[in-house]
């Protein structure tokens, strides 16, 4: 009976939901690139009457895009879904906490900037990865309950907390792993912003999978890549340097250089080969094949998820590892940001 008034509830608040577009809310965000935000407070329910065992606090929508419509989801029941695609479920509470809050800002910051008309995908190259309680019952198969209980707690024992910078949920990217340092945003998405600076990261090859990794090219491969990159660009003769100029910010990561001349961030270069990191070196070989060599996994920007993990193992909770992470924000309930936009 629960079950069937949270269901025909919900369906009550997609009926009642506006697209967010047409609301018109005109706040500005201090980092958001986009400008203006499109996305407003959908219309709040008018009256839970009908159903006797309705919530006393109503569930926050959000709009998840499925194909090429947007689909109303619970957040919270969203955010499950996202933790679990994002972070290992092994991992420790407090690390599995942390998670849950940076997605449920990283959300709302992302429905704020207007993406997809107000939705969320989950293309994790676009939005943040996401799957649903049925792809995730077979991804892990008889580990289900034991690890689908694990998110859910972690989610639940954060419901609605979220990370503030002036009065705005935040941008709270994150990674896989970092070798020592972070990096600071604006060295990988030009934009500064103040709460994702470079901080030390405790993880190691010892608690990271291929926290080290190495990568070969022969030539014919590096030539192959190169012209897929870009099918002008002149590949020097043997022996000759392809990568030259190399910038690094402190973290050691690259930031530019030039490949076979051309400008390239740090970020491109490690697209181009497929790379885990730009933490990265190489030797050009005298075949004019080259070796990569790379430590930690991702963009470096915001927290480390395996440093997380090794934090919380040392006895960090969930509020000292975000505020490591994202220095000089606020953890807040959703309904204490600035425009109130997320209070539903
Ligand atoms: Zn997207």
């Amino acid at each position: 009976m629960k079950n069937m008034a949270r269901t025909l509830l919900i369906s009550f608040l997609a009926a009642l939901s506006v697209p967010a577009a047409s609301l018109g809310f005109a706040g500005k965000g201090a980092f958001s690139a986009g400008g203006e935000f499109s996305a407003a407070t959908p219309e709040p329910p008018v009256s839970a009457e009908p159903f006797a065992e309705a919530p006393s606090v109503p569930e926050r929508l959000i709009q998840l895009l499925d194909g090429d419509k947007c689909v109303s989801i619970p957040l919270e029941e969203y955010i499950v879904g996202v933790v679990a695609a994002e972070m290992p479920a092994s991992f420790e509470a407090e690390a599995l906490k942390a998670q849950a809050v940076a997605a449920r800002s990283y959300t709302l910051y992302r429905i704020s900037s207007g993406v997809h008309g107000g939705c969320i995908c989950s293309d994790p190259s676009c939005c943040e990865a996401w799957l649903s309680e049925e792809a995730l019952r077979e991804k892990w198969g008889g580990a289900f309950d034991t690890l689908y209980t694990r998110v859910k707690d972690a989610v639940a024992d954060t419901e609605s907390l979220c990370l503030s910078f002036g009065g705005e949920a935040i941008l709270a990217a994150f990674h896989s792993s970092s070798d020592a340092f972070t990096e600071d945003s604006e060295n990988v998405f030009r934009a500064v912003m103040p709460y994702l600076r470079s901080v030390s990261s405790p993880e190691t090859e010892a608690e990271v999978p291929n926290f080290a990794s190495s990568v070969h090219f022969t030539r014919e491969e590096v030539s192959d890549t190169i012209s897929r990159w870009d099918a002008s660009a002149s590949i020097p003769a043997s022996g000759g340097a392809l990568i030259t100029d190399a910038v690094r910010s402190e973290s050691g990561r690259i930031i530019r250089a030039k490949l076979c001349g051309r400008d390239v961030s740090g970020a491109e270069l490690r697209k181009i080969f497929s790379l885990r990191s730009a933490k990265m070196s190489w030797e050009t070989g005298d075949d004019g094949g080259m070796d990569f060599f790379c430590t930690g996994y991702g963009h470096g920007v915001g927290m480390s998820q395996y440093g997380a993990k090794v934090m919380a193992r040392q006895g960090a909770d969930c509020a000292e590892i975000l505020a490591h992470y994202y220095p000089g924000t606020e953890l807040v309930p959703i309904s204490a940001l600035k425009y109130s936009r997320f209070s539903f």
